[in-house]
């Protein structure tokens, strides 16, 4: 991710970074959701690395396997978003201090189910007690069979499509944080559980990865992952609100905002939702409709690619303006 900002903050350093990386094939530029070892069979490796600590990624009293089941799971996310299979994974953890056994054991038996549902084997890491917030790494390994799903390749005239919905993490943050406490019970813990338990969009990728002509998992907000994709495509990326997929509990919370276009852009600029952002040819809608049937998962057309750079954002009276917006940031 190269950043066009002259501030020192995480893209400037991620860039620093890169050029460090510029020589070096697989790291892909450090611009993409992982990176990839080509094997001389013809497969590819892909690779990705995330880290979580409570109170930055989840709530401060989340548990070690709530941590370590995200932590997967954002990873996994970042193998769809490259087409990728998961394969084997090595996991790092600080403890805050001694942990006790009971923590332990349902750390354990959590990672035993997340394999067993993400085909995944463990191969290795480290285990440290330290000083501060519970902190875990998770470095995930896929394979990729086919072509590699890249943020570089949107072309001018293209659909820009998301999977599922947009919004739900952020309203479930806000849920855990005690900041919304207008909607039932039913909705409250449906966020919650997007915000916990994001869902990798594995098969997706999969079949994305011969069609769309780019991709990436929206974890840093619907317009600032929008604006990865418009800069690595050297394109502008113009977006409908109107056709923004929200849950029904996310229209629930938009029924008592004051103002819906900040509350949809509040939906649109806030991380955690972990879809698939992506653009495609539009002679390839049908097809892409196709693969929406068969995994029972919605795919919605959310815009299209234009000249230009950035994101625009289009309202159903017709206006069109530039998304201000550049999503979250570590630092
Ligand atoms: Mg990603």
């Amino acid at each position: 991710m190269i950043s066009n900002s002259t501030k020192p903050g995480e893209f400037a350093f991620i860039a620093a970074l890169a050029k460090q990386a510029a020589h070096t094939p697989e790291a892909l530029g450090l611009g993409d959701d992982g990176a990839v070892l080509w094997l001389g069979d013809g497969r590819k490796l892909v690779l990705v690395a995330d880290m979580l600590q409570a109170g930055v990624h989840t709530m401060k009293g989340a548990s070690a396997a709530q941590i370590a089941s995200k932590a997967l799971r954002t990873n996994l996310s970042d193998l769809a978003a490259m087409g990728a299979e998961p394969a084997f994974y090595l996991s790092t953890i600080c403890w805050p201090g001694a942990p006790d056994e009971h923590e332990m054991s349902i750390l354990v038996e959590t990672l035993e189910n997340e394999q067993k549902q993400f085909n995944l084997s463990l191969i290795g890491g480290d285990t440290i007690c330290g000083q501060g917030p519970l902190t875990i790494s998770m470095t995930v390994l896929g394979w990729a069979s086919g072509p590699l799903l890249r943020r570089v390749g949107a072309q001018i005239g293209d659909d820009v499509w998301v999977s599922g919905i947009i919004g739900d993490g952020w309203l479930g943050l806000g849920v855990a944080q005690g900041n919304i406490t207008s909607l039932d019970t039913n909705d409250a813990d449906y966020l919650l559980g997007r915000y916990e338990y994001p869902e990798p969009r594995l098969a997706l990728g999969k079949r994305l990865a011969p069609l769309a002509h780019c991709a990436l998992d929206v974890s840093d907000g619907l317009i600032a992952d929008a604006k990865h994709l418009a800069r690595a495509g050297d394109c502008c990326l113009h977006l409908d609100y109107e056709h923004i997929p929200l849950s029904n509990a996310a229209r629930h919370w938009l029924s008592v905002q004051n103002n819906q276009k900040t509350a949809i852009n509040a939906l649109m600029e806030n991380g955690d939702d972990y879809e698939l952002l992506f653009t495609a040819a539009v002679d390839q809608g049908q097809r892409i409709d196709e693969i929406s049937h068969d995994l029972g998962l919605d795919l919605t057309r959310i815009g299209r690619v234009i000249k230009g750079q950035g994101v625009m954002l289009g309202t159903p009276d017709g206006a069109v303006q530039p998304a201000k917006h550049s999503g979250f940031t570590h630092f």
